[in-house]
């Protein structure tokens, strides 16, 4: 991965070589930390990049601060001029991936959250896809469980939590798979290592409710509100078993990074045919659109950068 020429750091945007912090800093040895994980798209007909919902993923990284009994005066708005001004720094014409960080900033010992100093991060960095087989993707059901809103909250992207999630991706790709999808402890479908789950069966969109220990996407909001705009089919949030996902018509999984990936196996079974689906296909094309600036309709989820 390229590394970033500036970074946000402790009020300023300062070259990426002097963000740095000490091995003790709190964050780093017990997770203390929440992120945000956002998209730029380069239109080169255009010659613009456009974040993609900046103002809703701030909300959600503000809130994951506050879980974490963080406080900034920091607002999404002011987090979205502060990208913006990075980005320029940057100066980027191709697509881009941004990462907000709000850690625990002492350098002590001692477990806790209140009482410490905290700090905001951000950096980007140039990205492309992250899941390979974005159209025809093979996952497995993790052996590993997702951690419960009682032990980390999972509605937050708290840093802590994503060692479960490495636990995950790691042995999903050590065999051979491109993503896994993990249970609750009731044994419910909850998301992936990092992505939302949908399924169709018989004409209905279903996705597991908020209730179900996910992280609330912001992609997963998009295809929702698409599925019932764009495409008018029903969408239902309620809880889903296993083996409706053998037997589901179609498979994907919304991620800032995964985007709207197609699964077409689980644990090598095909998913109806073993093709991508014709609603998953239609998705994906909106929201190539939608991202790039193309889509007039959708032009409040869009933010330019350039003037
Ligand atoms: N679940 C988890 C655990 C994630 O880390 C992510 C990525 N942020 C998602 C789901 C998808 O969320 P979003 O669509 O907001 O990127």
């Amino acid at each position: 991965m390229e590394l970033p020429n500036y970074a946000y750091f402790r009020g300023q945007i300062v070259p990426y070589a002097e963000a740095k912090v000490g091995v003790l800093t709190h964050a780093l040895n017990y997770g203390t930390a929440a992120f945000a994980g956002m998209r730029g798209y380069w239109n080169p007909d255009q010659e613009q990049l456009y974040l993609f919902r900046p103002l809703d993923h701030f909300r959600r990284f503000l809130n994951s601060a506050k879980l974490l009994m963080m406080a900034f005066d920091h607002t999404p708005q002011s987090l979205t001029r502060v990208t913006i001004d990075l980005l320029r720094s940057e100066n980027y014409r191709r697509d881009v991936y941004i990462r907000p960080l709000a850690y625990k900033a002492d350098e002590i010992i001692g477990v806790k959250l209140h009482g410490l100093r905290d700090e905001l991060s951000i950096v980007s960095v140039p990205f492309d896809r992250y899941v390979s087989n974005d159209t025809n993707a093979h996952v497995t059901f993790s052996a590993w469980r997702r951690i419960d809103d009682n032990m980390i909250p999972a509605r937050g992207k708290i840093s802590g939590a994503y060692a479960n999630s490495a636990f995950v991706k790691s042995d999903a790709l050590l065999s051979g798979f491109d993503e896994a999808l993990v249970l609750t402890q009731e044994g419910h479908v909850s998301e992936g290592s990092a992505m939302n789950v949908f399924i169709i069966r018989d004409g209905v969109l279903v996705t597991p409710p908020i209730t179900e220990n996910i992280l609330e996407g912001i992609i997963r909001h998009t295809s929702m509100e698409l599925a019932k705009r764009e495409l008018g089919i029903p969408v239902v949030e309620r809880p889903i078993d296993r083996t409706e996902i053998y037997l589901c018509d179609e498979l994907f999984m919304t991620g800032t990074a995964a985007q709207i990936t197609a699964v077409t196996r689980v644990d090598h079974r095909p998913i109806a045919d073993g093709q991508m689906g014709p609603v998953t296909a239609r998705l994906r094309q909106l929201f190539d659109d939608i991202v790039r600036g193309r889509n007039t309709e959708y032009q409040d989820w869009v933010t330019p950068v350039y003037p």
